[in-house]
């Protein structure tokens, strides 16, 4: 039995940190053209050996390429993370997640779970069966951060650095030092299993919680539109007659959204639709007041923004501001 809150729960949901390609002989070392996911969170600590002698329980929750994360699969797993924390031998909880969507997961953890342990996340690059893969070093700095007493939250330990969840974006396709923190840059290092604290800790959040009470048919809908060049307002409106309750628009530079995507925010807006902003732009956000940014001028200017989220985390954002709004105010 281990000693009061030593015990990490690593929990795994696929991605390629657990992805195999399964014709080596024919391509070896590729990087590409493997199954996301293919691998147990059993089998991951298992490839480990520097993780042999730590008290570790692991659970395969889903063996998803997280290019398919779904809401069904956030609620188990912010539920479960819950639950573990919840147990006093806990000292924290590994999610082991591909990286494609990994920053809508974390945001979605770090607003819904009360971390006052650490949640860490982490992700990898390249498949488990690649020479160089970078899944075993990324999951062993994940487990020693989440023993670590005094860290709190939910993070990403990746490539020797750790972000927040809320600031973590994936920047790179390809590259192993795929992600970055945004304007804030990294929270932290890991070095040589050591934490090297870069600036101040964020508090933990999870001011969401109540929403995983909710069953997941009555989840609102929400989708994202790209303002670029010749767009259709009318593509906002389809996603309104087809259901959606939120829109964020992923605006060009900072925040700015086409005329015609304007005009059908507007009549989106008229219909009850929650309709938000934010940057396409790989790095930053929106800057500006909220709602109401002078400098740009237009009516699509009054359109609240979501400060530095990425377009994919301004998503969860609305998803869980139109949850809690329908909790607490419950219609007829
Ligand atoms: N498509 C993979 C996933 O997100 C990519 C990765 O994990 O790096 O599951």
């Amino acid at each position: 039995m281990p000693s009061a809150s030593s015990l990490v729960v690593v929990i795994g949901t696929g991605g390629t940190i657990a992805g195999v390609v399964t014709d080596t002989a024919a391509r070896p070392g590729a990087h590409l053209g493997y199954e996301a996911g293919a691998l147990t969170a059993d089998a991951l600590v298992a490839a480990v050996p520097a993780l042999a002698a730590l008290p570790l329980e692991t659970h395969s929750l889903a063996q998803l390429d997280s290019s398919d994360m779904d809401h069904a699969t956030w609620q188990a797993l912010a539920l479960a993370v819950t639950a573990h924390l919840a147990r006093p031998e806990v000292a924290g909880v590994v999610v082991t997640h591909g990286t494609d969507t990994l920053e809508e997961t974390a945001t979605f953890l770090q607003l819904t779970v009360a971390a006052t342990k650490p949640v860490v996340m982490t992700a990898a690059m390249r498949p488990a069966t690649a020479p160089s893969a970078d899944g075993p070093q990324n999951l062993l700095d994940a487990v020693r951060l989440a023993t670590m007493p005094g860290v709190t939250g939910v993070l990403l330990a990746f490539g020797g650095s750790v972000y927040a969840g809320t600031e973590a974006r994936k920047l790179h396709g390809y590259r192993i030092d795929a992600f970055g923190g945004g304007d804030a840059g990294p929270l932290a290092l890991m070095q040589d299993g050591a934490l090297r604290p870069l600036r101040a800790w964020p508090a933990p959040d999870g001011h969401a919680a109540e929403v995983l009470a909710q069953p997941l048919a009555d989840w609102p809908v929400v989708d994202i539109v790209t303002s670029h060049a010749g767009v259709r307002g009318q593509t906002m409106l389809a996603l309104v007659a087809a259901g959606a309750r939120g829109i964020v628009v992923a605006g060009s530079g900072n925040g700015s959204v086409h005329r015609e995507l304007e005009l059908a925010a507007e009549q989106a807006q008229r219909q009850g639709v929650t309709v938000w902003r934010a940057s396409r732009c790989v790095l930053g956000g929106v800057v500006g007041e909220v709602p109401g940014n002078a400098q740009g001028g237009g009516s699509a200017y009054a359109l609240p923004h979501a400060g530095d989220a990425t377009p994919a985390q301004a998503r969860v954002r609305l998803l869980l501001s139109l949850l809690l709004q329908r909790q607490r105010q419950p219609g007829p």
